[in-house]
């Protein structure tokens, strides 16, 4: 075979192995070409949600493509995106009533930045700057990687990143610090946004903190007439235990993005949603006010159907009641760690499991990351820890044997890779 013209994400290649080839995806498996079944407990990026391929789904996009692939979404209109736009309105918190449709989680949050300092100017308010919380990821665009973690990632384009304000991550016991340092950069009225990835920073390294954190920042940023962002990219779609994350805060951010597990990870699309104050601050005689904002994929008819699909699942299966199942054994699971000498800060919310392996080094270029890597493949389980944190974030139809058998597995990384305390 000729050499590979594929250069992969995220993907140095020049230390790391030829990457197997997928030829089949089922449920919660991928299959190679040489007929290896490899168990997805990462949900591939953390986007399929019930399983690979989920029949109804698959159906929903066959028929789509029948009558409908692609059609410009400025001046003409379509039925999915009507009905998608009306069910995502229904599941969303309250007050969030217009939906804006994009393609990835980076663009979502790239049109709810752009969303926050429109709402401001064309309100006439002279409001600019955005507010980050410390190891936070929202995408690797330039917009996006400005709101996030400056690091390894983005040093080399540090120069094209605009400036934001960062506050503390709300590590438990020093939640209040967090609290103190948005409420002061809130107080000079310069604040567009607060942007925050509810309950788990993900990239971040799987970072959790309590829901009445959310509630407080929500609570402080409604003060100051500052905007919240809720980045539910990752979060969403039952994610942390329940549709959306800001539901266990009560919260009701300005906006919230949403993308992954929107089409049940099929295909990618991604909504922003917003308050009707913010729809209302574009909404003018003077076309200056627009909403300037698109890109060519916007609402594709099949991603919408594929949506659709997902939104019936939701309301036909007992999903909620799988999500508190795993849940529940994610929890359970993850006991027998607390006492085991290799690792530490055992967490979950929700569907999602991490701990931190004991190593010489840590960060996301300690040396131990690929080699978990390839340790977890062998034993046909696709996990990928970030640095030393290893996290499961399954689909939802895994079963509690093959969840057992990725304990057992980490249990073994940790006494091959871990040191003890
Ligand atoms: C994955 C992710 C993004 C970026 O989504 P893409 O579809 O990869 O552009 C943004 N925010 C969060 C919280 C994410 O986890």
């Amino acid at each position: 075979m000729s050499r590979s013209a594929v250069w992969h994400p995220f993907t140095q290649h020049a230390t790391e192995p030829v990457p197997p080839t997928i030829v089949r995806t089922e449920g919660a498996y991928v299959e190679t070409r040489e007929g290896k079944r490899i168990l997805d407990a990462i949900s591939s990026w953390w986007v399929i949600t019930h399983g690979h391929r989920h029949p109804k789904i698959v159906e929903a996009i066959r028929h789509a493509i029948e009558t409908l692939d692609q059609v410009i979404f400025a001046g003409l209109n379509h039925e999915p995106a009507e009905q998608l736009a009306s069910a995502l309105v229904d599941m969303a918190p309250p007050g969030l009533d217009w939906v804006f449709y994009s393609d990835s989680g980076s663009t979502s949050v790239e049109v709810a930045l752009k969303m926050a300092l429109g709402f401001h100017r064309n309100s006439g308010a002279a409001r600019a700057r955005i507010v980050v919380i410390e190891h936070s990821y929202h995408g690797d665009t330039i917009g996006t990687m400005s709101v996030g973690a400056r690091g390894v990632f983005n040093a080399a384009y540090e120069p094209l990143l605009f400036q934001v304000d960062t506050i503390p991550f709300p590590a438990a016991g020093q939640e209040q610090q967090t609290l103190d340092a948005f409420e002061r950069l809130s107080r000079d009225g310069e604040v567009a946004a607060l942007i925050v990835e509810p309950l788990v920073l993900g990239a971040g390294g799987m970072l959790m903190y309590p829901a009445w954190v959310l509630a407080e920042l929500k609570r402080i940023a409604e003060a100051s007439g500052t905007l919240l962002i809720a980045d539910e990219v990752m979060t969403g779609w039952g994610r942390t235990g329940t549709m959306f994350a800001c539901e266990q805060a009560s919260v009701s951010p300005d906006i919230l993005c949403t993308s992954k597990g929107l089409t049940g990870g099929t295909i990618p699309l991604a909504a922003t949603i917003a308050t009707d104050a913010i729809f209302h601050a574009h909404f003018s005689e003077d076309r200056k006010k627009t909403f300037f904002h698109s890109s060519s994929y916007t609402a594709n008819p099949i991603a919408c159907a594929a949506a659709l699909a997902n939104v019936e699942i939701w309301r036909d299966e007992p999903v909620a009641e799988r999500i508190a199942v795993l849940s529940a054994r994610q929890a359970a699971g993850l006991q027998r760690f607390r006492v085991n000498p290799y690792f530490t800060d055992c967490r979950t919310t929700g569907t999602i499991a991490a701990l931190d392996l004991r190593t010489g080094s840590a960060g996301y270029l300690a040396e131990i990351g690929p080699k978990l890597r390839a340790f977890f493949l062998e034993r046909g389980l696709l996990v990928r820890p970030l640095g030393n944190v290893l996290y499961l974030l399954p689909p939802y139809c895994i079963t509690s044997d093959e969840l057992g058998g990725l304990y057992d597995a980490i249990e073994e990384a940790g006494e091959r890779f871990g040191s003890r305390p």
